[in-house]
């Protein structure tokens, strides 16, 4: 339902959950991060409101400058701390708003290829079509332009992979994602509001757009995997 992603210069993890709070009004049933901190992914959910997830972090921290958050609203699998978003394997965690359609056929692939899901969402499929190529040494460019074209139905998407500690990519079709300009930081949001106090600074990604966001900036493709630019407009939204 809400998506927020940063590649930061200092610790994430208070400002995922204050964008997540700031998405809060779409409606949530549970809500997740993953960062990225010592050459591990630092994942942690919890079912219901944020609250129970700023107590989790209390509990369990994520340190780290890079991570994604996400707040689910549940359409396929019950709405529990163990389908809630991120959906990660030890190279991948993603978060996902919208509906895989095909997720049936691609989960029974994964299955039949003898891989263990742990959740009954339409998104975890996406983690492992992603995992699986990484772990077959495919880069993580090549990933993202085999699998994408595999998913049916609606998506945006925020990914952090483990050996790349220092970017989240982005993809869009059918549910909006914005990227954010900060001072040497990024950012990808579901919703230019949920980063209005990280930046105004706003570029919309259009229909099939897949983004590689860094420190520097964000590098877009567009559905032909041509490196595209969008413009950046001030998104008005009030911090
Ligand atoms: N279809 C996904 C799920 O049920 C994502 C729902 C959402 O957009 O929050 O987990």
């Amino acid at each position: 339902c809400g998506i927020i992603g940063i590649v930061g210069k200092q610790a994430v993890a208070d400002r995922l959950v204050d964008g997540l709070k700031r998405m809060e009004y779409r409606g949530y049933d549970s809500a997740g991060i993953c960062t990225i901190d010592g050459g591990e992914l630092i994942r942690r959910r919890a079912e219901g409101k944020l609250a129970n997830l700023v107590e989790e972090l209390r509990e369990h921290p994520a340190a780290g400058d890079v991570g994604i958050a996400h707040t689910r609203w549940a359409t396929h699998g019950a709405p529990t701390a163990r389908n809630a978003h991120p959906h990660a394997t030890e190279h991948v965690a993603l978060v996902h708003n919208g509906i895989i359609e095909n997720y049936k056929e691609l989960r029974q692939e994964l299955l039949d290829d003898g891989r263990k899901l742990e959740s009954e969402t339409d998104s975890e499929v996406v983690t492992h079509l992603i995992s699986r190529r990484i772990e077959s040494g495919e880069s993580f460019e090549d990933a993202i332009r085999n699998v994408l074209p595999r998913l049916r139905g609606a998506f945006a998407l925020a990914i952090v992979f483990r050996d790349h500690p220092d970017m989240v990519v982005g993809a869009r079709l059918g549910s909006p994602l914005v990227v954010g300009y900060g001072e040497g930081e990024t950012y990808l949001g579901s919703d230019a509001l949920a980063l209005a106090p990280l930046t105004q600074r706003i570029s919309y990604l259009e229909e099939g757009d897949w983004v590689v966001v860094t420190r520097e900036g964000a590098q877009i493709y567009d559905e032909t995997n041509e490196l595209v630019e969008r413009p950046i407009t001030h998104s008005g939204a009030s911090a």
